[in-house]
């Protein structure tokens, strides 16, 4: 059995059915992501898990307990939230205090867990501070000092770095991600991008429209997408028509479904290639940008459908707009994607 198990999970509000049949199991110790376009249910979901909202049906068990209708209190789960929730008028060792002194620890056990936590968040030297003096990223830290410094059984973080610039945002990411592998502590993340997904998680749970549309490591929800929608939130796959791929490749395409094709598999040439096993079209550049290390060109197909192309963005082998070139799409990249995952669930 797994450590938190959702049995068929179901939330409405009023006639709004948010959650609809949620199942899964998380393995304790785990980071599980919950991955999802906003107003999906991801919240609703760790709410229900914390015990702040009540399922209309089904049950959620941790650790073997039914806790379906056990209080918030009673279930030790520590939660971080987008939104600064630390207590203003209190300084952060205060803040990271407060749980433990709920509870009647000891003074001095208190004064040694505070100043773990706050070294393991690296916010050693702001103990004495208060919320108002500390940038946002040091305020995330310390609302996750004070969540973890209670050694909860499991720690739900609620999109705690949506609010935060790039560049910190990827220490933080590093930063939890490394804290949960120190802890040991089952962990459920939540974020609406794709890339945090990937670097963060053992597993993703892709969500959509309150139901689970596919499950696994990044890899697998990265490589093997299910449906149309899976393909178009991770991986940025380009998607072809049945119709569209056949006239461009002879190939038939079963009814039903869509290709979907990663633009780093394609190869980009200005010379006919001589390549085995790979579809061979030919296109006009209509647009080329730079993101990070990769180069992006828009390439336009005969019929007009366009395609993007990346390549590692070297200073030579460029193409300009309005170059011709040939595009070669390898024929085990081009996978054939159902427009919608019911269907794959019943061709599996
Ligand atoms: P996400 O976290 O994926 O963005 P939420 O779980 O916050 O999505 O919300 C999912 C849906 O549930 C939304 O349509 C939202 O309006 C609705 N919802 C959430 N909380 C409540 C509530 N307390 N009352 C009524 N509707 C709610
Ligand atoms: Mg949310």
């Amino acid at each position: 059995m797994a450590y938190i198990e959702f049995r068929d999970v179901v939330k409405r509000f009023g006639d709004n059915t948010v959650l609809d049949h949620i199942s899964f199991g998380i393995q304790q110790g785990d980071l599980v992501t919950l991955l999802g376009p906003s107003g999906c249910g991801k919240s609703t979901l760790l709410r229900c898990l914390s015990g702040l909202e009540t399922v209309t049906e089904g049950q959620i068990v941790l650790d073997g307990r039914d806790v379906t209708n056990v209080p918030a209190s009673k279930r030790n789960i520590g939660m971080v939230f987008q939104q600064y929730s630390l207590f203003p008028n209190m300084t952060v060792e205060q803040n990271v205090a407060f749980g433990l002194k709920m509870k009647k620890v000891d003074p001095a056990t208190i004064e040694r867990k505070v100043a773990e936590a706050i070294a393991m968040v690296e916010l050693s030297g702001k103990e004495k501070a208060y919320p108002s003096s500390l940038s946002g990223g040091q305020q995330q830290r310390a609302a996750l000092a004070r969540s973890i410094v209670t050694e909860p059984a499991v720690l739900l973080l609620d999109e705690p770095l949506s609010a935060i610039d790039a560049k910190l945002r990827k220490a933080l990411q590093s930063r939890i991600r490394e804290i949960h592998q120190e802890l040991g502590l089952t962990t459920i993340f939540v974020t609406h991008d794709q890339d945090e997904a990937m670097v963060m998680s053992d597993v993703i749970q892709l969500f959509h429209s309150g139901r689970i549309e596919q499950a696994g490591s990044p890899v697998e929800v990265y490589t093997s997408p299910v449906s149309e929608f899976a393909a178009s939130f991770i991986g940025s796959y380009n998607q072809l028509s049945a119709s569209d791929f056949t006239a461009l490749t002879g190939v038939p395409v079963p009814q039903g479904n869509v290709i979907a094709i990663r633009p780093e598999t394609i190869g980009i040439s200005r010379e006919r290639p001589d390549e085995k096993d790979a579809h061979l079209v030919d296109g006009t550049v209509v647009d080329s940008t730079p993101r990070g290390n990769v180069l992006r060109y828009t390439v336009r197909l005969e019929g007009g459908t366009t395609v993007f192309v990346d390549v590692l963005f070297r200073s030579f082998h460029m193409f300009d707009r309005g170059n011709k070139v040939y595009l070669s799409l390898p024929e085990r990249d081009c996978l054939v994607i159902p427009v919608n995952a019911a269907s794959a669930r019943t061709a599996a």
